[in-house]
């Protein structure tokens, strides 16, 4: 786990001018070592670093070396994220421009003491004294440890921007003592908690398709507008994400769980979103809906040492997990798509029965509830946004 602090402090003429030299050369060998990569078709650190280290400390040679260094990396960076958003058409020039420069540094290049921070220059090293903010000392005294690398910035007023990055090591992952398992649906995510299941709604397809209606609605749209309405997406998404992922791993690293999760590279996505006929879109969803998603859980369940178990997907929405037998589902999806009936008369609600068939993979054997005229329905939660954990949307299910 990584979190960055930024610092601020004034500093003197000296100060400033010896890091903005610093920050000019940065630049420079920066755009050299893009202009190479582009050339030479790379983005890979060492391949960039072998092609212009030596030309580039012979051109820069009181500046320390390291320099060069972490500007490869930054050059490296640059390209990577160049090319992945040409590859998704989303580039706006036809080659990275290095506009805003931010200097990396590395354990060479900086050292860090509360009383000062000392940065290597053309010249000697000079020292900057930032007041610490109160995030910082939260970082400081809880047991993370600052990283041997960092950036700064200078802007006007000589300002130093500094950013300090603080690691917190994570926790070993405990011995479950109970299984949750999580089934991630184009529009909703379910869960078992404590033998129920619950259905929480995420709308990502909503928001992806409204996003792309909208577009072809309104054709060729400015780019601005476009790269807003984009960002903004994004943030909608982000923010549902990472709310659900923690509320899932709070109940399980309360109940000492482990969390279940299909191997999604065992599930075919077209399976997933077949009503959406559009190809590209329908990745996209794809893509968004499981990936992040499983990403934001995986993610948070490794800072709480929680333990995720993949499990094979396959057949888990068409086996009744009483019986054995098959569910059949309406083929033309009837008035309740999702309800199937198995064989022996068990009717199953799709993202339910997958709940209990994940659980039965990883060899968990509690009691699967029986209703032999009922249907499985979990409740359907939309306003879970602000719920405090999942256990309490159970209860407030259970009191109706
Ligand atoms: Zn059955």
């Amino acid at each position: 786990m990584e979190r960055t602090v930024k610092l601020r402090v004034e500093v003197d003429h000296n100060t400033y001018s010896a890091l903005k030299e610093v920050e000019e050369e940065y630049k420079a060998i920066l755009e050299d070592t893009v202009n190479y990569g582009l050339k030479n078709k790379t983005t890979s650190f060492t391949r960039v670093k072998a092609g212009i280290y030596k030309a580039e400390k012979e051109k820069h040679k009181d500046l320390p070396s390291h320099y060069v260094y972490t500007a490869c990396e930054d050059a490296s960076e640059r390209l990577d994220s160049f090319q992945k958003l040409r590859k998704r058409g989303r580039s706006y020039t036809d080659r990275p421009i290095v506009m805003k420069v931010t200097v990396h540094l590395d354990d060479h290049l900086w050292k860090f003491s509360l009383s000062k921070i000392s940065i290597s220059t053309k010249r000697a090293r000079v020292f900057v004294s930032p007041t610490f903010p109160k995030i910082f000392w939260r970082y400081y005294n809880n047991g993370w440890r600052i990283a041997s690398e960092a950036r700064f910035k200078l802007l006007r007023g000589k300002i130093v921007e500094s950013y300090m990055v603080f690691k917190e090591d994570d926790p070993k992952p405990y011995e479950p003592k109970a299984f949750i398992p999580v089934d991630l649906n184009e529009n909703s995510v379910s869960s078992l908690i404590k033998n129920k299941p619950v259905l929480l709604e995420t709308n990502t397809k909503r928001i992806t398709l409204g996003y792309e209606y909208r577009r072809i609605e309104e054709g060729r749209s400015t780019k601005d507008r476009e790269v807003g309405r984009k960002l903004r997406e994004k943030d909608k998404k982000l923010d549902v994400r990472r709310k659900l992922a923690k509320l899932i791993v709070l109940e399980a690293y309360e109940s000492r769980s482990a969390i279940i999760l299909e191997d999604l590279s065992k599930r075919a996505p077209e399976h997933v979103v077949e009503d959406v006929k559009d190809e590209q879109l329908r990745s996209r969803i794809y893509r968004s809906a499981f990936s992040s998603m499983r990403r934001a859980i995986v993610e948070k369940a490794r800072e709480f040492g929680v333990p995720v178990i993949l499990v094979d997907p396959s057949h888990t929405s068409t086996v009744c997990p009483v019986h054995g037998t098959k569910i059949i589902y309406q083929p033309d999806g009837g008035d309740a798509p999702r309800v199937g009936v198995c064989e022996r008369g068990e009717r199953w609600h799709r993202d339910v029965v997958a709940l209990y068939n994940l659980r039965k993979r990883v060899g968990d054997v509690s009691p699967v509830p029986f209703m032999s005229k009922e249907s499985h329905d979990p409740p359907t939660v939309s306003r879970w946004l602000r719920a405090k954990s999942l256990h309490s949307i159970v209860i407030e299910d259970k009191m109706k």
